[in-house]
């Protein structure tokens, strides 16, 4: 089951970061032409999902996460002050799964994945792109 790990860094307390180019370049690197993809992150406070990258979605999505869990009022917070960070990941997920066609990943036409930094900046974050075929 062949697997890549991919990194990148963050520059903001919140941001979104189309992964999609370099998650498909990982594909292509593993040479499977029809099976599942999964892509992942070993992270409590990033997540990902898949959507479209338009400006004021990306914005919409930020506000979305801002509202469902709000800042500085929860349990956690007492240990690390980013107990938001760590609900909205939840609530998102730490993965994705698409089916892979003709060595491809099936994908809509406006559809992209998209990384969510909620605890940033990060020198580092991992994203691990799985495939079984
Ligand atoms: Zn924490």
């Amino acid at each position: 089951m062949p697997s890549r790990e991919l990194t990148l860094q963050t520059n903001q307390r919140r941001q979104i970061l189309d992964i999609t180019d370099a998650v498909a370049e990982a594909l292509t690197d593993m040479d499977i032409s029809d099976g599942l993809l999964c892509v992942s992150v070993p992270h409590c406070t990033c997540c990902v999902y898949v959507n479209e990258n338009e400006s004021g979605l990306l914005e919409d999505t930020l506000s979305l996460l801002e509202q469902l869990a709000a800042r500085g009022i929860w349990r956690h917070d007492r240990i690390d002050d980013n107990a938001d960070a760590h609900l909205c990941a939840s609530l998102v997920g730490n993965s994705v799964m698409l089916p892979i066609r003709g060595g491809r990943m099936e994908l809509g036409t406006w559809q992209r994945i998209m990384l969510v930094e909620l605890d940033g900046p990060r020198s580092r974050r991992s994203i691990t792109v799985t495939a079984i075929g």
